[in-house]
């Protein structure tokens, strides 16, 4: 199949951009290099895309470094109107940028067209309103001193995300940077790169000038490696894994770049014996099983009060087995394929592990065959363990792979809950305030969510503690991220007395 064929066939009007965008223009790599993109539903090579070397990125940071001191001077509310005008682009191509999503990602469109797309839209709007709203301080001091505090930008940034969400991620973190007034050299995922160069496309008509930003698709170990060290790029914002922002945090010591990790999660969705199970089942569902359960906040560890779990989970399986996998492209589809084959063969790796450690496989555990065999399909797995300490308890799988723990009390419930060295979201299902706002307290997590599961809004600061990261993206938590704070002194009226009487 020609690009045009596979472009027909899904239904996408504008050609697939597959060049970095440098300095405001399309370009090849300057060494020609390229990277397949597959479409995750059967493998095949959706595009072949430049793919961005170190001297690429000199190219794409010194662009940024040219466009700085006029971007950051520009007034807030000029900056905003562009990322206003960019939100709207979006709704206008809302079509086309959930199909491409889709076709990279294994994202069923139905969740393109519903979340994906109108979250990124809705994040650039909120940053382009925040634009002139995020002020600074006027402190005070002793008599006869004005001490003010403005929020200058860092300067040019380099940012890095993975590629469960690019669409949406790309816009959590350019949105605030380019409010802020910072530029911005921004590598997508190797494997889904197609989103954020649309989005490139539509910066250009929105009217931002060249150079503030720039899309560099690349490997991880090259182009991210190196953005991660380059001298002129001030700050770092990563979303990933927790051994690359291990990594990412060595490299970046060379210049002293100032970092910010989005990093793993093991979620406990914790369900009480009080909870509403129609609510609780339909949203432990929705926390593990949305995207294919790749998702960083997904609710991966589900803990059952004892006393509910086998009801829970009859129900539970059911409507795991009632999910309709199949073509993310097809409006019918609830579940697509994982993102890569490498990946569904990781996510598979699980159910062995949990054999291994004495788990009970309830439901799933295999990749479907015949339509789908030769896509990254994995069934929706729901597995027992036998300790909150196996690994399937402990690590990160990000798959539709969901493992049930009981607990007996209250007490042990906050134990098992705060067992992993990750502390990204939670969740907790009951009908008791006290309790919920009891462990809203104590989980050890950036996020936790009551009577729900995985709610987020550009407004509400997102992030983690422990090894899921540190810094917040989202509301005003990430305009001070992508800021510094300057502290200007004036002598008002004050008489400064001589340090040595002599003078
Ligand atoms: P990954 O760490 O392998 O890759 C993420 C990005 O980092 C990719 O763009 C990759 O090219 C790049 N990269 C790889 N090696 C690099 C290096 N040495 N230097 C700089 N960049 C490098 O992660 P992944 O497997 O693509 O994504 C899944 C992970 O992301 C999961 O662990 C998930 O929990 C995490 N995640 C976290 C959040 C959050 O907000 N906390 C959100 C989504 C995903």
């Amino acid at each position: 199949m020609t690009l045009a064929d596979i472009q027909a066939a899904v239904g996408l009007r504008t050609p697939i951009r597959h060049q970095l965008f440098i300095d405001g223009r399309f370009v090849d790599a300057l060494d020609g290099q390229t990277l397949a993109t597959l479409n995750p539903h059967d493998n095949s090579v959706i595009a072949e895309v430049a793919m961005a070397g170190p001297a690429d990125i000199d190219l794409a940071v010194r662009a940024a470094q040219r466009a700085f001191p006029a971007w950051s001077r520009l007034a807030a509310a000029d900056r905003g109107r562009i990322l206003l005008r960019l939100a709207d682009l979006i709704e206008a191509n809302a079509e086309e940028l959930a199909r491409l999503e889709s076709l990279d990602t294994g994202h069923p469109l139905k969740d393109s067209l519903a979340l994906d797309v109108p979250r990124t839209a809705a994040c650039y709007r909120y940053f382009g309103g925040m634009a002139d709203k995020f002020q600074g301080d006027v402190v005070p001091v002793e008599a006869g001193f004005l001490n003010y505090v403005t929020r200058e930008p860092v300067g040019v940034v380099g940012q890095v995300v993975p590629w469960n969400f690019p669409l949406m991620f790309t816009s959590w973190k350019m949105a605030p940077a380019l409010a802020a007034g910072n530029c911005v050299v921004m590598k997508p995922a190797e494997i889904t790169p197609l989103s954020s160069l649309k989005i490139a496309e539509l910066m250009r008509e929105a009217g931002m000038p060249d150079g503030v930003v720039n899309i560099v698709p690349g490997l991880g170990s090259v182009a991210g490696q190196y953005i991660a060290e380059h001298p002129d790029i001030a700050k770092i914002a990563f979303t990933g894994s927790t051994a690359t922002g291990r990594r990412i945090v060595q490299a970046s010591a060379g210049n002293l770049k100032k970092v910010q990790l989005e990093l793993g999660g093991k979620g406990a969705n914790i369900v009480f014996d009080d909870a509403n199970l129609t609510a609780a089942v339909n949203g432990s569902a929705w926390a593990i099983f949305h995207n294919q359960g790749q998702a960083c906040i997904a609710g991966s560890r589900l803990m059952l009060h004892e006393r509910i779990a086998d009801e829970f989970l009859e129900r539970f399986a059911a409507l795991a087995r009632s999910i309709r996998l199949g073509n993310p492209m097809d409006p019918q589809t609830e579940m697509g394929p994982l993102t890569s084959l490498q990946h569904r063969d990781r996510v598979l790796g699980y159910v062995d592990v949990a054999r291994e450690q004495g788990g009970e496989l309830l439901s799933g555990g295999r990749a479907p065959g015949g339509d789908l065999a030769a896509g990254c399909y994995v069934e929706p797995t729901i597995v027992r363990a036998h300790s909150h300490t196996d690994r399937i308890a402990q690590e990160e799988v990000f798959g539709p792979f969901v493992t049930v723990l009981t607990f007996k009390d209250d007490t042990e419930a906050l134990q098992i809950a705060n067992s992993t060295d990750y502390g990204l979201g939670s969740g907790l299902w009951t009908g008791q305030l006290k309790r919920a706002h009891q462990f809203a307290r104590e989980l050890h997590a950036g996020m936790v969510w009551i009577n729900s599961y995985k709610r987020v809004n550009p407004g509400s600061p997102f992030g983690g503690v422990g090894q899921s990261g540190y810094g917040r993206e989202m509301g005003f938590d990430a305009m001070r991220e992508y800021t510094q704070a300057k502290s200007v002194w004036v002598n008002v009226d004050a008489q400064i007395a001589p340090w040595y009487p002599r003078a």
